[in-house]
């Protein structure tokens, strides 16, 4: 893995090697980092995992890219610093993307059950009401966008849905996040982590799971994973994380991580995931 500050504006095409670029990796409630929202990237396809209440601001600031800039887009779970800014992207999509500029109309990978708890638990507040449809009732999900979807996998020994979106191949992954009590990912909210290409695990939002670090470590380059400082009822901690095998520690980077970051070293670890900075997978 080559780790590169970006230079300049992040493009969203390449030679076909599969790219990671995190326009923040910070928590739900960092006020320096921004919120832990990421891009995928190989040769035309890219894929924005996640857009928080940061995602607008970070997106312009970190990579240089515009939101009309971004087709595809795939949220993980409905917490704020994951979808907060869903609204913007979608709008800005539908109101000046395809409007003005001839662009298509947002793409979403997601299945029907997550689509139906998204739309009408967060996002139709915001977007079902700003026009008549063109039935004259109001806009729907399907106004703003089109859908990929995975297909199921398997349910056991847990759920994992599969895409192979124009080159970028995910298996989307169950995540044990919330609530807190909740002992498994069956028993869990909607959330997803995922594994890229066969070749990268993305642990999304999950409480400390060694079950699930199990499924992936052997076949994992490198893990990505999310990081509490402190004992959370909901995250990995990093205490947690630092009692895995020494082979899985080398390869697991950390992100979704507090402002603090400076002044905790994490030997042992791959190190810190750096929002602006390109991780690309030769
Ligand atoms: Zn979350």
């Amino acid at each position: 893995m080559r780790i590169e500050p970006l230079e300049g504006k992040l493009s969203l095409t390449n030679d076909g090697t599969l790219e990671l670029f995190f326009i923040g990796v910070g928590t739900a409630f960092a006020k320096v980092l921004y919120q832990n929202n990421f891009i995928l990237v190989k040769g035309d396809t890219h894929i924005l995992v996640d857009f928080g209440m940061t995602g607008p601001v970070a997106l312009r600031t970190v990579s240089g890219l515009d939101v009309t800039d971004i087709s595809t887009v795939l949220p993980t779970h409905s917490h704020a610093d994951h979808i907060g800014g869903m609204e913007c992207l979608a709008l800005m999509n539908r109101y000046v993307g395809t409007k003005f500029m001839n662009k298509p109309k947002l793409k979403m990978i997601v299945n029907k059950e997550y689509e139906r708890v998204l739309w009408d638990a967060s996002l139709r507040g915001g977007l079902e009401w700003n026009e008549y449809s063109s039935d004259g009732g109001a806009l729907r999900f399907e106004d703003y966008f089109d859908v990929a979807r995975p297909t199921l996998k398997t349910t056991t020994p847990r759920e994992i849905w599969e895409i192979d979106y124009n080159g970028i191949h995910l298996e989307l992954f169950r995540t044990n996040h919330v609530p807190d009590l909740s002992p498994d990912a069956r028993h869990a909210f909607i959330s997803y982590g995922m594994y890229v290409d066969q070749r990268v695990f993305i642990s999304g939002d999950t409480k400390f799971d060694p079950y699930l670090i199990d499924m992936y470590a052997d076949i994992s380059e490198y893990m990505f994973h999310d990081c509490s400082f402190i004992p959370s009822p909901v995250h990995a901690s990093l205490a947690e994380l630092n009692t895995l095998p020494d082979e899985i520690k080398q390869k697991t980077y950390l992100m979704h991580y507090p402002d603090t970051w400076e002044n905790q070293p994490v030997p042992g670890l791959g190190g810190y995931a750096k929002q602006g900075y390109r991780y690309i997978f030769d």
